[in-house]
């Protein structure tokens, strides 16, 4: 068996089918084991979730997967089905909700999928595992506090194998100030040879983006694309200029969830930055020492921050959580994206200028574009039951973490 972080060319194992007939009802849903012996009690802190079983080949296996355990908690689901966007096969796309624990609970710890569609392969596996887990659940209830699974914030993404949305739209830039006008004079230009003229990229467009590397380096590369850009709508990391339909779900989710909270904990899904299989914590509020420092207080010192340089991601704009800002202001926030490393860097840039390539070109031959949504995929999400153990366990942490957090340090 591969290695899950093994280098490109080499293939992980495929995921071993899931287990027998289990024997909790939520873990069912799954396929998972959990153990009901008496001798466990369900305050335990331990889990015997199968993480590997919560993952799913694609949107629509992993929608129905959530959908099932949700229904094996007796939980209500409300379906945010989009009015026009189907599936590749033409199936439903929807955002969909679920609240664990006591919904009427003054504190809510918010858990974020698929903002960047293709990063659902991993959110959707760390929220089926942790929905599907007894122990975590009674945790929650103990802690008084209601956990908002939201699946699939942007489902067209996470459907067609693309981090942007289904007008090409990277959401998490996508809450911005749309009557303030904000160049970014630096992704102008490099637009020219990042987005590809044809794929492979012709020889004369490498060239500059080696040459632009060999004289900025690959950090100020990374700032230039990824801090987000209002100008290029075909380009990459477009803010868009006006908010998307799943941004106005989320907006939509948060008057309902948020609102009405005291305490607003958030954790919020993503992959492609840093060491593979490591989920760094990085710090999603306002450049505000007090959110920060309670942000910190909750997950620990090693939460990094965008603001003060101790991120691997660039100082973007317009993240979600100015949704949260705006929708629950009466709300004590906290929050932290947690970003799991997946392919090195280069890898995951050219994944992410094939496949704005292939939006641009709907013509694209189906060998051509199998072998781009094969790239794309492979740089989000690392098919290996190795890293699925991995991403899962930094997950359940994280939302423990955020239970003690929003329980006010009493558990
Ligand atoms: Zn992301």
């Amino acid at each position: 068996m591969a290695a899950p972080c093994a280098p490109a060319g080499r293939r992980a194992a495929p995921d071993r089918p899931p287990p027998g007939p289990a024997r909790a009802k939520a873990a069912r849903a799954v396929g998972a084991e959990v153990s009901r012996d008496a001798a466990v009690p369900l305050s335990s802190i331990w889990s015997d979730v199968d993480p590997v079983a919560a993952f799913a080949s694609g949107y629509a296996e992993a929608r129905a997967k959530f959908l099932a355990t949700a229904r094996a908690r007796e939980l209500a689901v409300e379906s945010h089905e989009h009015p026009a966007a189907r599936g590749p096969s033409g199936e439903a796309l929807a955002v969909d909700v679920a609240v664990l624990g006591p919904p009427q609970a003054s504190a809510a710890l918010l858990l974020t999928s698929a903002a960047h569609g293709v990063e659902g392969f991993c959110g959707s596996g760390c929220q089926i595992a942790l929905l599907a887990d007894d122990a975590f659940a009674e945790r929650a209830r103990r802690a008084g506090v209601a956990v908002v699974f939201v699946h699939a914030l942007n489902p067209w993404g996470f459907a067609h194998v693309a981090r942007t949305t289904e007008d090409n739209v990277d959401l998490n830039r996508n809450f911005r100030d749309f009557g303030r006008a904000a160049p970014n004079d630096d992704y102008l230009a490099i637009h020219d040879f990042v987005l590809p003229a044809a794929w492979p990229p012709p020889p004369e467009q490498e060239a500059r983006m080696a040459a632009h590397l060999a004289r900025h380096g690959p950090g100020a590369l990374q700032a230039a694309l990824t801090t987000g850009q209002g100008d290029r709508p075909d380009g990459l990391f477009y803010a868009g200029r006006g908010p998307t339909w799943s941004h106005r779900v989320l907006r939509n989710v948060l008057q309902r969830h948020g609102a009405a909270r005291q305490r607003l904990g958030w954790i919020d899904f993503h992959t492609g930055l840093g060491p593979c299989g490591h989920g760094e914590k990085i710090y999603a509020g306002p450049d505000d020492a007090a959110t920060l420092g309670r942000t910190r207080a909750w997950w620990g010192a090693d939460v990094t921050s965008i603001y003060d340089g101790s991120s691997t991601s660039a100082r973007v704009t317009g993240m979600l959580f100015q949704a949260a800002l705006e929708e629950c202001p009466r709300a004590t926030y906290a929050g932290i994206a947690l970003e799991y490393g997946t392919r090195p860097m280069p890898e995951v840039l050219q994944a992410l200028r094939a496949r704005a390539w292939l939006h641009a070109h709907p013509e694209a031959s189906d060998v051509q574009r199998d072998e781009i949504l094969r790239l794309t995929r492979e740089a989000f999400h690392v098919d290996a039951p190795a890293w699925k153990g991995m991403v899962v366990g930094q997950a359940r942490a994280a939302a423990l973490q955020a239970l003690c957090g929003l329980a006010g340090g009493e558990r």
